[in-house]
């Protein structure tokens, strides 16, 4: 079963595709963590959208129409999570695509209802786990006293360059503006399903469980 997570930046995809992973042995295809591998091991593709990534803008659709290709010609698992992809309508047609070529196609395409005081507030306290990952929060959850990582006990966190209000800014009129037509495409197409996005995460899990099993 492969599944879309929809919704604007801070929206809890990446942490929600996390629990999918653990708990249904899907695999999470983030081109987000796919753009920024790419800058840390300082290939040229990674140094080419650096600039843009950190405005908080839309890299090519052939750069990321390439990474996910790649990664459908490896192991299917319990179906993919495509977290942060497709963005534009242009990735949404390759993206059918890819997948018909590959003899499958997509369940669900999973929209997170959130509000935008909501986005800001996440987005400039959130931090990860250089090691493992795990996402923690100034307010909500915020990285343990002890300094190591709960998850993997690591002690290097991580604050993105582009979770700043100037570049959230811009993502955010990027999603409107290049990713929110998604949401009519997929409606059309009858795949699209609404989860509130603002709760906890275990209560945002329920909902995105709820239509998984439905
Ligand atoms: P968020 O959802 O928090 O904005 P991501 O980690 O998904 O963050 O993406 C970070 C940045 O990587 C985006 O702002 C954009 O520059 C680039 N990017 C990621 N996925 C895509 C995509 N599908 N198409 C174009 N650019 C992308
Ligand atoms: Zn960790």
């Amino acid at each position: 079963m492969n599944i879309i997570l929809l919704g604007p930046p801070g929206a809890g995809k990446g942490t929600q595709a996390r629990k999918l992973v653990d708990e249904r042995n899907m695999i999470q295809l983030s081109t987000g963590d796919m753009l920024r591998d790419a800058r840390s091991s300082g290939t040229e593709m990674g140094q080419k959208v650096a600039a843009i990534m950190d405005a908080g803008e839309l890299v090519t659709d052939e750069i990321v129409i390439g990474l996910i290709e790649e990664k459908l010609e490896g192991d299917h698992g319990g179906g993919f999570i495509f977290d942060g992809f497709p963005r534009t309508l242009a990735q949404a047609d390759a993206l059918g695509e890819i997948l018909e070529k590959h003899g499958t196609s997509l369940a669900y395409t999973i929209a997170m209802e959130v509000n935008d005081d909501a986005l800001v507030e996440r987005i400039t306290a959130r931090s990860t786990c250089g090691n493992c990952g795990e996402v923690y929060n100034d307010i909500t959850k915020p990285q343990p006293a002890d300094g190591k990582c709960s998850n993997c006990g690591a002690s290097d966190f991580k604050r993105r360059a582009d979770d700043n209000e100037e570049s959230l800014r811009t993502r955010l009129m990027e999603y409107y503006k290049k990713t929110s037509p998604l949401l009519g495409y997929y409606h059309a197409k009858g795949n699209l399903q609404w989860v509130p996005g603002l709760g906890e995460i275990d209560e945002v899990a329920a909902g995105i469980s709820a239509v998984l099993d439905s």
